[in-house]
């Protein structure tokens, strides 16, 4: 018998990726040059020179080593690679057996979150929120418990979050830099959450882990991006090169649980197991190498530091208003009308594509991905105006 969840899962497909397919049905109709599509996270930076050379290095190899089985965690040589990284740069002492790695950052969530929650817990996400997540923690069967971030400042609201734990709250979902508001969360905001969630723990068996999501880490315009395991012990790293590197096609990541974690041991031990259960074992070997070779190669975050100026000035001439973007590559931009859905669907006749916030968990705002072509940007600033003219009629 077919899945009815899954059926629709798949029937519906996400609201990103709709908008992305009409994109590219609109660019065969009328010409790639005219469609401003800025609906899907995909770098348009190419990727490192340093990749380039790592295939070709890793092309030498025999057959077996480069298209054979890896351990199931990733190659030793690889995790030692991504551990020591973290050490030079954040001040720790993890080993290779701190990480596992994945195909991307949407394994090491999901495996996080079967890894910590049982059936019918629930896992508190701060919304707007990368609509993922909401189907992650579905397919672990927890129940998503959303908390609205702060209004003013787009910062995690603890005190909201404090109000939602219950005796079932197994685990917070972060994400910093932020898809899509673009804040990045300060020390003091997270040390708040971890305050928070200290308290909770006092009264509970097992504490409630933070899985902290940070595959936007190196993109940031100036802000510090704190280690958050330094902060709060009960910590899960998930990483992705997909766009530090600008690899998100290759299906490339890691988990870390952080050998000071208390629970460690248990925790990894259930990281594996759900890459197991889940068929993400084993991440591609070719990429795993790249990632060796390329682990401290620095993002280019000057061409989204280009692209975030040109949209955000015109778009302050024009009238609309948005979420300061301290990292990421995402505008998080308030709709002209109550309806973020309507608004979108009219900034479609002038073949702008931006993305509603009712999958994100809120509504009456849209988001702007903002790492397509410098050009993109540019052509598209006369219809952001007309648009905006539209409603002062
Ligand atoms: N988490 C967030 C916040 C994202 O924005 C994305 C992708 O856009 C992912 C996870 C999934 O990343 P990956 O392509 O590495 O699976």
């Amino acid at each position: 018998m077919i899945n009815e969840t899954m059926y629709a899962r798949g029937a519906e497909s996400s609201v990103i990726r709709e908008i992305f397919s009409y994109g590219l049905e609109r660019k065969a109709q009328i010409g790639a040059d005219k469609v401003f599509d800025y609906s899907l996270g995909n770098p348009s930076v190419p990727a490192p020179q340093a990749v380039r050379a790592s295939i070709e290095r890793s092309l030498e190899l025999p057959s077996d080593q480069l298209h054979g089985y890896t351990p199931a965690p990733g190659l030793p040589e690889v995790r030692t690679a991504v551990a020591e990284s973290l050490n030079r740069r954040f001040g720790t002492a993890y080993t290779m057996a701190d990480v596992f790695m994945t195909v991307g950052a949407a394994a090491s969530v999901s495996m996080s979150l079967h890894a910590v929650t049982t059936p019918g817990d629930e896992v508190i996400v701060i919304a707007p929120y990368f609509p993922e997540y909401a189907v992650w923690i579905e397919n672990a069967q927890a129940i998503c418990v959303e908390v609205l971030t702060d209004q003013e400042t787009f910062q995690i609201d603890a005190d909201a979050v404090a109000a939602a734990i219950t005796p079932r709250t197994a685990a917070v979902i972060i994400d910093s830099p932020n898809n899509p508001t673009g804040a990045v969360y300060t020390r003091e905001t997270l040390d708040a959450l971890a305050e928070v969630l200290r308290a909770a723990n006092e009264t509970r068996e097992q504490p409630i882990f933070l899985i902290s999501d940070e595959p936007y880490r190196e993109i940031v315009y100036g802000a510090e991006v704190p280690w958050v395991p330094s902060i709060y012990e009960h910590t899960i790293v998930c990483y992705s090169y997909s766009k530090s590197l600008s690899l998100p096609g290759e299906r490339v990541g890691w988990v870390l649980v952080p050998n000071a974690m208390p629970l460690a041991p248990r925790v990894m031990a259930a990281v594996a197991g759900a890459a197991r259960a889940l068929g993400f074992v084993c991440a591609p070997a070719l990429f795993q190498r790249v990632v060796a070779d390329c682990v401290d190669e620095p993002s280019d975050v000057a061409a989204y530091a280009r692209n975030r100026e040109l949209l955000c000035s015109a778009l302050t001439e024009y009238g609309y208003t948005y979420v300061e973007p301290d990292g990421a590559f995402y505008l998080w931009v308030k709709a002209l009308e109550d309806d973020a859905e309507a608004f979108c669907e009219r900034a479609k006749a002038y073949e702008l594509l931006p993305v509603p916030s009712n999958s994100f968990g809120v509504p009456g705002w849209f988001r702007l991905g903002y790492c397509i072509d410098y050009r993109v940007i540019e052509r598209s600033l006369p219809a952001w105006k007309q648009l905006a003219d539209e409603y002062r009629v």
